[in-house]
């Protein structure tokens, strides 16, 4: 066993309002400079959508992240170690500025001074890049108005006498929101993708940084992390992303994505992991067994024999108590809330998400019946809007057992607190439903 310390986070996804104080905050820490206009160490996307770079899920379209080869070895995607330069010219499959957006902002003295007009705003975009006037074809979010359906209003006659197929189709309409930041993953692949050795993992606390003065600004790392969290900064040339705010930890505080968000949902907390098992598990052949096999690479702080070899390893007795008070560790191993993002990308991802539970209740509110009841919670789970296929697709590789199990322990929890808050006894069943 060889015992290290880990930076991780949970977010708990019922609690995002997609507010992007989060990336606004971010941005004004690290990124509000030339060159990285485009940047956004943390995003808020919206799901289900593309993404930010959009479609960067669609990992035969960009290649990055670990698969196993025909041996059952793990190799990148993106091809590893470069060999030549003839290797990383032509291996050019990045996202270009239209993936992500070309950073605009409104004409204001138009905006302002515009006579009223029918339609608004009546300002036209501008580029950033160039101040030439532009017509926005893509950007973050822009699928929070792809819902689906028209557009209703109450001045237009045609449109008020909707059909029942409209209506429906406005009631199977889900949305929800997906903070993301670099996963400091425990097998990071934009490290070991990068000819310069500029990427390393720290060996204390396991952030994933680049080195400024060693990137040659090869943009191995772009293609090379499957989340796509690294960015190129075409001013200096280099690779840049997000630093877990390093500075600010090694001084006790907070992210500033954590300390600022408006919901509260991001938890941060020390875990342990055993790295010597950290390839084993990624290497796991059956992608439904990544979660479990990810599980075991995290360590119990409060085993005692995980404490020893903490000890032996040189890490500072407060930080194995800063383990064992963990609310991440909690919530991925004593409540197992917590799930992994795209476990199968195999990079051992290290910011964990509690999937949203939240509209459940719309689910059985037409029913006239208590929609918190444990018991409509659970059987409304089997019909939930956002379907439990789609959130397996995010966080188990498709297995739908065990988002199932998070979403009927949440249930539980929220009936419980209910009955309380409420000046009732709680169902003292409900934990044998949760199993
Ligand atoms: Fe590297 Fe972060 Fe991408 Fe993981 S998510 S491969 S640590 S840039
Ligand atoms: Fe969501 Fe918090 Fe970011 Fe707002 S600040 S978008 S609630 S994660």
């Amino acid at each position: 066993m060889r015992v290290m310390a880990q930076m991780a986070m949970v977010m708990n996804l019922d609690k995002c309002i997609g507010c992007h104080t989060c990336s606004v905050t971010c941005k004004q820490a690290w990124t509000n400079r030339a060159g990285t206009e485009y940047v956004w160490f943390n995003n808020v996307e919206t799901r289900p959508g593309q993404g930010y770079p959009r479609t960067y899920e669609d990992q035969d379209r960009w290649e990055g992240g670990w698969t196993l080869n025909r041996r059952g070895r793990l190799q990148l995607k993106a091809g590893g170690r470069v060999k030549n330069l003839l290797t990383i010219f032509a291996s050019p499959k990045q996202p270009s500025i239209d993936e992500y957006y070309e950073p605009w902002t409104y004409d204001y003295e138009n905006l302002t001074n515009a006579p009223l007009q029918e339609h608004s705003p009546v300002a036209r975009p501008k580029s950033l890049l160039s101040g030439e006037d532009m017509a926005v074809r893509w950007s973050a979010n822009w699928d929070d108005d792809l819902g689906g359906g028209p557009v209703l209003t109450a001045r237009d006659p045609v449109l008020r006498k909707v059909s029942e197929q409209v209506k429906l189709e406005f009631e199977q309409t889900f949305m929800f929101y997906l903070p993301r930041i670099c996963e400091h993953c425990l097998n990071p692949s934009c490290a070991a993708s990068c000819p310069s050795g500029a990427i390393y993992k720290r060996t204390e606390d396991g952030i994933v940084l680049v080195d400024q003065d060693k990137c040659r600004g090869w943009r191995k790392c772009v293609t090379g992390c499957p989340y796509k969290k690294v960015y190129f900064n075409h001013r200096t040339g280099k690779a840049e992303k997000c630093t877990f705010c390093f500075p600010r930890v090694e001084v006790g505080l907070p992210t500033v994505c954590s300390e600022t968000c408006v919901g509260r949902l991001r938890y941060i907390g020390l875990v342990l992991y055993d790295a010597d098992r950290v390839l084993e598990a990624a290497s796991e052949p059956d992608e439904r067994k990544l979660l479990a096999a990810q599980r075991r690479v995290l360590l119990d702080p409060r085993d005692p024999e995980v404490v020893r070899e903490a000890e032996r390893a040189g890490i500072p007795r407060d930080w194995v108590e800063a383990a064992q008070r963990s609310p991440v560790w909690r919530l991925i191993h004593d409540y197992e809330l917590a799930l992994p993002l795209h476990p199968e990308y195999r990079t051992m991802p290290m910011v964990w998400y509690i999937p949203p539970l939240s509209p459940v209740v719309d689910a059985v509110q037409d029913t006239g019946e208590d929609a918190e009841d444990a018991g409509n919670l659970f059987a409304a789970i089997e019909a939930l809007r956002i379907p439990v296929e789609y959130l397996a697709e995010l966080f188990t590789a498709g297995d739908t057992a065990p988002v199932t199990a998070v979403l009927r322990r949440m249930a539980a929890m929220r009936s419980y607190m209910r009955d309380l808050n409420m000046g009732r006894t709680p169902d003292p069943s409900i934990p044998a439903g949760v199993g």
